[in-house]
């Protein structure tokens, strides 16, 4: 059944297909800069920041640990987005915890890490005061319950909800005129030269909506990857999906550790971290996340949504990539290994009680939220980077994965300004003085990552 909306609502300038903190981030920009833009907002959910955006650690992470040659990109949106959350956060009292993390190191080995830590903050713009090296007795005089051989501490890294800023984004873009298309999914998609027919589904009737845009911005986190598939893009790259589970800490025992608590990741080339101890905005502490491969980006419980889906993916074109991993020893067993902490408490406790010996599994009676990583893949291995793909006039954004919350409103402007660049806006006028201003909110600032 198709639905006849009134022809001015169904072709725009831009539409932006992801009502994540990613999507939602393009869409505030794009109606702080330009007036006269019309732009929808496609989401599946009736609501914006139901997945990833309101399911992860919640923490603004400070880049320390961010390699700035190989994950620069992140490196540079995290640090300058650091600042432009701290002032949207003070000047509307939205959450924000400045906690502090460790990021420890377990072995002798991995101290040396720590020293390329110390690099790194700098080289990516911290300043010398936010951060310290301490030795083991350092780490226990703060953290008595912690025990390894040395830590970084980051001293600003904060606790924030990201589902509310994103719900605070999307109330700004609304009032800019931003129109939300939600509970539709994009089923088809066609492109030819400045136009994008984007055929969607409502997840509650099955009608039918054709929206027409001038451009096209494909920010749909684990979806964004099967659109770039449906316009022939992309080919390369095929995803892999992994589901992090977080477990509470009861008290007396979780207001024993104040701090983030983060182990130096084991084998940095693969998206498995071992799971931390967090501090929560809300003062909660939980342990997690794990990595678990499960065959979507919506599977929150078991191997997948429906039915025979783990085939589908397993066979999915490209298949080069993920036949490497999958013959590749060292994946599969730390696939196995990830799996038996989602099956068994007492493994995803033991996890954690190698740096925090106390924590006992009994103190573990109710599950976090638990969210999805989409992980891109190609045939060396796992993509480092956020990925961008240009199309005739649309922009896909893959593997946007951690710290991508944190680094949303610079990245955010970076693509609309690789937009403006490459004259996909050329025929919209921009505004003389734009609202963001007035929260300290400098586009061009932002940009130049
Ligand atoms: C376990 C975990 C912990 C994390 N912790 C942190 C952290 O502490 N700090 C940090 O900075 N980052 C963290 N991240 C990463 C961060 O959460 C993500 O980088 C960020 O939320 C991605 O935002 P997004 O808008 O791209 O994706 P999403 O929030 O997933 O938004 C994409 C949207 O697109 C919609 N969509 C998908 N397909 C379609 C379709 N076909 N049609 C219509 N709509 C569609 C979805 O419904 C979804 O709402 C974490 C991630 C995970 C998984």
């Amino acid at each position: 059944m198709a639905v006849q909306l009134p022809q001015k609502q169904r072709e725009y300038d831009v539409a932006v297909i992801g009502g994540g903190i990613l999507g939602v981030s393009i869409a505030y920009w794009l109606s702080d800069l330009f007036d006269d833009c019309s732009i929808a907002l496609i989401e599946r959910e009736t609501k914006v920041a139901r997945h990833t955006s309101s399911r992860n650690t919640g923490m603004i992470h400070r880049p320390f640990y961010l390699n700035p040659e190989k994950k620069r990109i992140f490196a540079r949106a995290s640090q300058k987005s650091y600042y432009l959350w701290r002032d949207l956060a003070s000047k509307y009292s939205l959450t924000w915890k400045p906690v502090g993390t460790f990021e420890i190191a377990l072995s002798e080995e991995q101290v040396k890490t720590l020293d390329h830590y110390k690099e790194w903050a700098s080289q990516n713009g911290m300043n010398y005061n936010e951060f310290e090296i301490l030795d083991s007795n350092g780490v226990k005089s703060l953290e008595p319950q912690v025990k390894c051989a040395g830590a970084i501490f980051s001293k600003t890294d904060t606790c924030v909800d990201y589902g509310e800023f994103t719900n605070f984004l999307f109330d700004k873009a609304s009032k800019n005129g931003v129109k939300f298309v939600g509970g539709y999914e994009v089923e088809r998609i066609s492109e030819f030269e400045g136009k994008n027919n984007v055929h969607l589904r409502s997840r509650n009737d099955g009608s039918i909506l054709q929206i027409s845009s001038n451009y096209l911005v494909n920010a749909a986190g684990g979806g964004s990857i099967d659109i770039t598939h449906k316009l022939g893009l992309a080919k390369e790259y095929t995803d892999l999906h992994f589901r992090g589970e977080y477990w509470k800490v009861d008290e007396p025992f979780a207001s024993k550790v104040t701090r983030n608590i983060y182990s130096v990741a084991r084998f940095k080339e693969y998206p498995f971290l071992d799971p931390h101890l967090i501090v929560r905005a809300s003062g909660k502490r939980e342990i997690g996340p794990n990595a678990v491969l499960v065959s979507s980006p919506f599977t929150y419980k078991g191997l997948s949504e429906k039915r025979l889906q783990i085939i589908s993916k397993l066979f999915e074109r490209p298949l080069g990539p993920k036949l490497k991993l999958f013959t590749n020893e060292t994946f599969l067993s730390l696939v196995w290994h990830e799996w038996r902490s989602s099956i068994s408490k007492k493994a995803m406790c033991a996890r954690v009680k190698e740096f925090v010996p106390a924590l006992d599994v009994s103190y573990l009676n109710e599950r976090g939220l638990a969210g999805v990583r989409n992980s891109v893949i190609d045939n060396n291995g796992f993509v480092p980077e956020a990925i961008l793909v240009s199309g005739k006039s649309s922009i896909h954004i893959l593997n946007y994965n951690s710290p991508g919350a944190t680094g949303a409103p610079a990245f955010s402007a970076y693509v609309v300004s690789k937009m403006m660049d490459e004259g996909h806006l050329g025929n919209l006028k921009r505004t003389p003085n734009p609202r963001s201003q007035d929260d300290g909110w400098k586009f061009e600032d932002a940009t130049d990552l």
